[in-house]
């Protein structure tokens, strides 16, 4: 039985992330005083925002040894862990849950390594919004499940239930909106799109991105055009590594693969470390890792139009997303959730 509801009150927003569990590096550069601190801090922000990305250097073209996400594969040491139990790094598993949604609130200081009250909460909820056995444990499908790739907005959780008499749900759709159902103001027949110029892109990479706003505009009747003017672009296209300046640093190669914010904010960010395939067939690459970028794009342009994540598998915006797959075609799921946000009939 599907309690979930597309259209609930309680949601996670992306541009809501606490980052109380997540402590991340504070760069305060109104606190310096003087030209040379100003000078020294922007160039210290170009430096930790740009690395290795340039024309030759962009993608990284080794085939990494590194297939899984570190931090992730880590929680497969908790899969005989028991409610009321200690286990060391546990907090890690607590700031997974909180990172994706389904802890609403982080403590005033860090996560215990304690199996407590909230992390069963989490996992249930974790696993009811997968369709996973409800076991409340960190289940050895439950753990795979967390481990895999996927975007790096939060889940919208739905917790009212089905016979709620306040929402009316669709039968069927499992797609969801952030809060507030932010949407592109009525009317909106084009909006701009822009690379961040120090990513140089190539064409391939410019063309995959092309063409996976093209999957969305017969649906939206959204034009989306191109243009050389990044400031002055609705849509802010960025390839980073690591910390970048938001509340979600990246974290190097699988994890989380990319993320983007809800209408109108327009910041579309990919993880550079990410091993991206932008033309040729991603199914048959030899490197296991090797992403598909017009799959993401067609996905985190859903949310930048203002979709959340969907729990149908098939569905584009469903957030896990599978190395060597092409996955571009709209389901009727994501159809009918930007039909509804956007009243097109
Ligand atoms: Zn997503
Ligand atoms: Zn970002």
């Amino acid at each position: 039985m599907n309690i979930y509801i597309p259209s609930s009150s309680i949601l996670v927003s992306p541009t809501h992330h606490s980052a109380s569990s997540n402590p991340q590096p504070n760069m305060t550069l109104h606190h310096h005083h003087g030209l040379f601190f100003v000078a020294l801090a922007i160039l210290y922000f170009f430096t930790i925002s740009f690395p290795t990305i340039s024309a030759r250097s962009f993608p990284t073209p080794s085939i990494s040894h590194m297939h899984k996400h570190k931090s992730w594969e880590g929680f497969h040491n908790f899969t005989n862990s028991r409610p009321g139990q200690t286990h060391k790094d546990l907090s890690t598993v607590k700031n997974y849950f909180h990172r994706f949604g389904y802890i609403p609130n982080a403590p005033p200081t860090n996560f215990t390594d304690v199996f407590d009250e909230t992390l069963v909460y989490a996992i249930q909820t974790y696993q009811k919004n997968y369709h996973l056995n409800v076991t409340g444990e960190l289940d050895n499908n439950t753990v795979k499940h967390m481990t895999h790739p996927r975007c790096g907005v939060p889940d919208i959780i739905h917790t009212k239930m089905r016979n709620s008499t306040t929402v009316h749900f669709h039968m069927g759709s499992l797609y969801s909106f952030f809060e507030g159902y932010p949407r592109w103001p009525e009317g909106t027949n084009q909006l701009t799109y822009a690379f961040l110029p120090e990513n140089q892109l190539h064409d391939d990479y410019k063309s995959a991105i092309a063409s996976a706003f093209n999957q969305w505009t017969p649906v939206v009747k959204i034009a989306f055009e191109e243009t050389s003017s990044y400031e002055m672009a609705n849509i802010k296209v960025a390839f980073f590594q690591g910390y970048h300046g938001d509340d979600s640093p990246f974290d190097g190669p699988m994890g989380e693969l990319a993320h983007s914010f809800a209408p109108t904010d327009g910041r579309f960010h990919l993880d550079a470390d990410e091993y991206w395939m932008a033309s040729g067939d991603v199914t048959t690459s030899p490197v296991e890792r090797a992403m598909d970028l017009e799959t993401v794009a067609v996905h985190e342009i859903g949310h930048l139009l203002g979709l959340g994540h969907s729990s149908d598998q098939n569905a584009i915006m469903y957030p896990l997303i599978s190395s060597r797959v092409k996955k571009v075609d709209l389901t009727s799921d994501d159809i009918e959730g930007i039909r509804e946000l956007y009243g097109i009939n």
